[in-house]
């Protein structure tokens, strides 16, 4: 059994300008890679602008990420960060910004390969990464992992390597300028996280002390995704700790099948990763149940839930029900049922009728 996450990881207000000299002994020359408008808009790049510049470190920004970033943009802000000859990155953002910074700083270690590297399993390293997050939903701060978009063969899929952050950043004065839907999204995100780690094959006493203590977190943060209650900034630093802790319990074992059944969701769809995931959460965890009720007990505990019935219909509150056609179904379901990498993810057997019903259940309006 191991405990492995070894981001150095601070959560606090004006937790970038604490941290000057934590991030001034990274490097001498940094790419700072963000989403599109987002960190210009919330105090993040600035924040991030004025400690290199009172440090004496020259930087320059790539601020062309777009969601569920493609390999083609990370090759694009790879180039941009070689020619400037960064020696660190830093990632501003959504888990795009920061999972792209992180396969752009693989790319920048090794100057001699191209884009096709990012899917080869090769022993490469990552200049350092420093992850900076303004959604409380991937915790891709506290993770090793970096999902992409493959034009190429039309899916979104993790990259093979294990790049984790040195640094994590994480501010909740960044969420504030966020959109409901964006709350929403992003903290049901952090729900599968902290669900699929739970329920996970490899699922040990680490991660479940992890995963249990996020889900109860994530409790008190219903109120404000129902509407019930306005954000406060300590409401902000609140879900934004429930993400990274959840994501030190995937970065623990990974996450399950909801993620695996998403990806063509957002692929397809156009659904936001969080939304993506939590449609599936309730019909996988009564599936789950059916061979250990109990797992599935703790964590609606832990969400001080009566049922599966109470969790389900939160989250058809919150998210909804996307339309899909029964063809759309049956291609989605038999892709993930012959992924056996994905099935392994799940502890007990299951049979491609279960996938199927999980689809069934979670898509399809009676
Ligand atoms: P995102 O795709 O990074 O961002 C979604 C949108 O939110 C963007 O339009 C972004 O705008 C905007 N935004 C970000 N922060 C904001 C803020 N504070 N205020 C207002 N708008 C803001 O969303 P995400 O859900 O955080 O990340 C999803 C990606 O992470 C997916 O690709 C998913 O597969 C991946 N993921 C990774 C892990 C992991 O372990 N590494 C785990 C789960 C998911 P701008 O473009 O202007 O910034
Ligand atoms: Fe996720």
């Amino acid at each position: 059994m191991r405990f492995f996450m070894p981001a150095d990881t601070y959560v606090e207000k004006n937790c970038v300008k604490n941290h000057k000299e934590d991030i001034l002994k990274i490097g001498s020359r940094a790419l700072i890679v963000t989403g599109r408008s987002s960190a210009q808009k919330n105090g993040s790049l600035q924040d991030v602008t004025e400690v290199l510049k009172e440090g004496g470190v020259p930087y320059e920004v790539f601020a062309g990420v777009e969601e569920n970033p493609s390999v083609d943009t990370v090759g694009k802000a790879a180039e941009t960060g070689k020619k400037f000859g960064a020696d660190f990155v830093i990632g501003i953002g959504g888990g795009s910004a920061i999972d792209a910074a992180k396969a752009i700083a693989l790319l920048i270690a090794n100057p001699e390969e191209t884009i096709n590297c990012l899917y080869q399993p090769k022993d490469l390293q990552a200049v350092p990464v420093i992850g900076i997050p303004t959604t409380c939903g991937t915790g891709s701060e506290a993770t090793a992992v970096s999902v992409l978009t493959r034009h190429d063969v039309e899916i979104k899929k993790s990259i093979p390597y294990k790049i984790f952050p040195v640094l994590a950043l994480v501010d909740g004065k960044y969420l504030l300028s966020a959109s409901q839907n964006l709350l929403i999204n992003t903290a049901v995100d952090a729900l599968a996280h902290s669900v699929e780690s739970f329920l996970h094959a490899k699922a040990n006493e680490f991660n479940r002390m992890i995963s249990g203590y996020a889900l109860q977190l994530w409790k008190e943060e219903i109120p404000v995704l129902k509407k019930e209650q306005e954000l406060t900034e300590d409401m902000a630093q609140h879900m934004m700790l429930t993400a990274t802790i959840a994501g030190m319990a995937i970065a623990q074992t990974a996450t399950s099948l909801p993620h695996a059944m998403s990806y063509e969701m957002t692929y397809r769809k156009g659904l936001p990763h969080g939304k993506a995931c939590g449609i599936f959460l309730a019909a996988y965890m009564r599936e789950y149940a059916r061979q250990n009720k109990k797992d599935v007990d703790d964590i609606l505990g832990f969400l001080g839930m009566e049922d599966l019935d109470a969790f389900e219909k939160l989250l058809a509150e919150l998210i909804g029900k996307p339309e899909i056609s029964e063809e759309e179904l049956i291609s989605y379901a038999e892709n993930v049922s012959k992924d056996q990498g994905k099935i392994a993810t799940y502890p007990y057997d299951i049979t491609k009728e279960a996938i199927f019903e999980i689809y069934r259940a979670s898509l399809v309006t009676d």
